[in-house]
């Protein structure tokens, strides 16, 4: 019966190496299997042409490949493509392909829905369903390489854990997909094109730290004020600034790794002269960047875009005091892609 098979990508390459040899076969078989399941993203035992028809037979009886399908594919007027991708189960997540002149970025999810409540966030309404497994975030940076190929001729160039979910309330399966990722065996990403963007969970940002990982950190920071960031951001309850802010000191004390902080400001919450200077005062402590990133409305309208004029003063209050500083305009609005909209509309 199917339901009882197991996923053969949960094992790891010396799983089944010792599989092929409990099988009474040679343990070598398990590295060409794990080469058509990671670096030639095999969607059947069928394919696996370098393997003999009994041994494809085997491997049938005993697995299943529980590969992502992209469910629907919407592109964009500025070529920003998003994919409704279909998990095994039948859940559905969203990824994005964002393309720019010189870069192809994937922002991909890391659980289905959110554990979190940013009031300013489509996902959030989701509530969170289960993490992904490392296969399923790997598959969506595959299915996305395979997109920049074929429409814009070019691979895949950088990542961001930016779409549904809590990157770092998933952390093992996240560090496994980007293990898998930046491997020879995998798709041989340098870990310094992978940013993985946090709302900010002080223990977790720690253990990265101390497991001295390459990739990039962002935070959504959005306010460095704690009234204002709870009353946007109600987990900074529990995970207030100062433990944000300690927990970001010790990873740039083990990493020196610049900081990027991702940030809206909107109109009448963080638009003040106050919050451009309780932001300068958090993030001084080491290099930081600041992405001041457009916002994109969803339904209810209670969040809206700041004026230029305040954007304009954070802009110059920033760079006044050497913090580099860039304004983004969103991308893939018209097809609900961008920052904050993913909400499985599709
Ligand atoms: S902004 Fe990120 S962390 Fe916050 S609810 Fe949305 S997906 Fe979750």
């Amino acid at each position: 019966m199917e339901k009882t098979k197991k996923d053969i990508r949960a094992l790891t390459k010396e799983q089944l190496r010792d599989f092929f040899v409990s099988m009474g076969d040679k343990a070598f078989r398990g590295n060409q299997v794990y080469e058509w399941l990671w670096q030639k993203s095999a969607h059947s035992f069928e394919g696996m042409t370098n393997l003999s028809k009994k041994t494809r037979e085997m491997l049938e009886g005993h697995f299943v490949i529980n590969h992502i399908k992209v469910d629907q594919m919407q592109r964009s007027n500025d070529g920003t493509i998003k994919n409704a991708v279909r998990l095994h189960d039948g859940l559905i997540v969203e990824s994005v392909l964002i393309p720019t002149e010189t870069r192809t970025t994937a922002c991909v999810s890391s659980q289905v829905g959110c554990s979190l409540d940013c009031k300013f966030c489509a996902t959030s309404r989701l509530k969170r369903m289960r993490n992904l497994n490392p296969d399923e975030i790997y598959d969506q940076v595959v299915a996305i390489d395979n997109e920049s190929r074929l429409y814009f001729e070019r691979p895949l160039s950088n990542i961001v854990f930016m779409g549904m979910g809590e990157p770092l309330m998933n952390y093992n399966n996240v560090l496994k997909s980007i293990e898998k990722i930046t491997s020879k065996e995998g798709l041989g990403m340098s870990p310094k094109r992978i940013t993985v963007s946090t709302s900010g969970v002080p223990k977790m940002i720690k253990k990265m730290a101390d497991e001295q990982v390459k990739f990039n950190l962002a935070v959504s920071l959005h306010s460095a004020i704690d009234e204002v960031r709870t009353s946007i951001m109600p987990f900074n309850e529990h995970f207030p600034l100062k433990d944000l802010r300690d927990a970001l000191q010790y990873w740039y004390a083990k990493t020196k790794n610049r900081i990027t902080y991702e940030y809206v400001v909107w109109n009448g919450i963080n638009d003040t002269q106050q919050d451009v200077d309780a932001l300068v005062r958090f993030c001084r402590f080491a290099p930081s960047k600041v992405n001041i990133i457009e916002y994109n409305p969803i339904d209810d309208g209670e969040f809206q875009q700041a004026t230029s004029k305040a954007i304009a003063m954070y802009q110059q209050v920033l760079e006044a005091n050497g913090i580099t500083v860039t304004v983004r305009r969103s991308r893939g609005k018209d097809i609900d892609a961008a920052c904050g909209q993913l909400a499985n509309k599709s």
